[in-house]
């Protein structure tokens, strides 16, 4: 049963963080903006099964600051200060400090229930009209410098016509199948397990990555004495492992990891799976309809580049946006794409190179690694990688968020029309 038409200047479909940032900017602004999301929101943070600590860049910390959310972040937030890079079976590592650089610290690690319950948050406050329980369906052609789409929700399904239609539904995207944009997509045959540890030793805000021969193990620091853990292998490998009680999984990681922060203890908490894909769309935009987020790129965890990349898309999208009289206009959909393709081909490369140029028995890591400490001290690219990439130092070009003052400035604003 079709429950009549909603009208929007934008329709958002997904309220992961990406969605739910660019709807609270754009809002804010004053632009009106439906948000159909297929879940629920996650105000609680406590109650919310996301096991991940984001490792957030400079720039991405910076977009948040900007935007005013920051202090609700920060006392969840963990400065990183040291990068330490160490491949199993061989004696170097590569390490890098903030101090050395110059900088008070090489990324934030913030919870991403924190992040989902403060956009929860700020969705209501921006006046975003949100739809939850409410799963794209499909979309017609464009039509009068407007397109539809139909959604399925609690009351049937329902049609939204809106001037430019941002998908934002992740990477199993149905916005941009129905769009018809081609991926190019491949499995990495390995899963990532993501669980909270506690270290008998502090952990001081350094970061620990191992490569091993299943696959990348990082250790991020957390607000608190706890770390949170990514641990990469194929999906057999994960399967065992989530079955090991706490303390028999905690016996393997230390055997992995070492004994740098002493001996791992149980946090308590969920063990989280997440299996890994990359992905790349061909496009960035179709008619009245563009691709943000994991929709239009998604990444091995290895470089925690993920979140920190869509948050650039988001800044770029809704600086052209912003600027423009019609959200969906041709000009503003190529332009943003044009801005984003240099970077999202940069960190998808690199980041594609260390899931499995790194893996790869005669992989450049091995021979770098092996070779010791002096080597590695000397090698600079490997360094200014981790440095500026791997834990997302990228700088956010400060011009892009220049371009939203209006969303920086603007009171909360009233609910999207109807
Ligand atoms: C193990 C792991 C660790 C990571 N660590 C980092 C890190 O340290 N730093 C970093 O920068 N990045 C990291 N990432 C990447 C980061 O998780 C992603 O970049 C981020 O989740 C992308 O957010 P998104 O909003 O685009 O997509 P998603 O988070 O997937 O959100 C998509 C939303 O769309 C909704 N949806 C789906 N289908 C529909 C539909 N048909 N209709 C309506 N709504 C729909 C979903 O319910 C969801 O709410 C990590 C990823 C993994 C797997």
């Amino acid at each position: 049963m079709a429950a009549g038409m909603l009208r929007s200047d934008v329709l958002v479909v997904g309220a992961g963080p990406v969605g739910a940032l660019l709807a609270c900017i754009l809002a804010r602004a004053g632009r009106s903006v439906l948000l159909a999301e297929r879940g629920r929101l996650r105000p609680d943070a406590d109650a919310n099964p996301d096991t991940r600590g984001y490792a957030l860049s400079a720039g991405s910390v910076m977009l948040f600051e900007d935007l005013g959310y920051w202090p609700a972040l920060m006392p969840f937030a963990a400065p990183i200060r040291e990068i330490h890079v160490s491949r199993e079976g061989t004696l170097g590592t590569v390490f890098m400090d903030s101090d050395s650089q110059g900088i008070r610290a090489l990324g934030q690690v913030v919870p991403a229930a924190r992040i989902d319950a403060l956009l929860a948050g700020e969705l209501a406050r921006a006046g975003v009209r949100v739809l939850e329980e409410t799963g794209f369906e499909n979309l017609s052609a464009a039509k009068r410098g407007r397109r539809q789409a139909v959604v399925a929700g609690p009351d049937g399904d329902q049609r939204i016509s809106a001037r430019l239609i941002v998908a934002a539904d992740g990477i199993h995207s149905a916005a941009r199948a129905a769009a018809g944009i081609q991926v190019l997509r491949r499995r990495y045959d390995a899963d990532a397990l993501v669980f909270d540890v506690r270290p008998a030793r502090a952990h001081r805000g350094r970061a620990f990555e191992r490569f091993t021969p299943e696959g990348p193990l990082a250790l991020l620091p957390q607000s608190d004495d706890r770390m949170n853990v990514v641990w990469v292998a194929p999906a057999e490998v994960c399967d065992r492992r989530q079955q090991l009680g706490d303390l028999d999984r905690l016996a393997e990681l230390q055997q992995r990891f070492g004994w740098r922060l002493g001996r791992l203890q149980t946090a308590g908490g969920p063990v989280g799976r997440f299996p890994l894909e990359q992905l790349r769309a061909r496009s960035l935009y179709a008619e009245r309809l563009a691709l943000v987020g994991n929709v239009a790129h998604a990444l091995h965890p290895v470089a925690g580049q993920g979140l920190n990349l869509s948050l650039r898309d988001v800044a770029a999208l809704a600086a052209g946006i912003l600027r423009a009289d019609d959200p969906g206009a041709r000009e503003v959909l190529a332009a943003y794409a044009a801005a984003r393709e240099a970077d999202i081909g940069r960190v998808a490369a690199a980041t594609d190179f260390l899931a499995r140029g790194m893996l790869a028995d005669g992989g450049l890591i091995r021979h770098v690694l092996g070779a010791g400490m002096w080597m590695l001290d000397r090698l600079e690219p490997l360094r200014r990688f981790f440095a500026t990439e791997a834990m997302g130092l990228q700088p956010q070009p400060r011009h892009l968020l220049r371009e939203l003052p209006a969303a920086r400035k603007a009171p909360p604003r009233r609910e999207a029309s109807r």
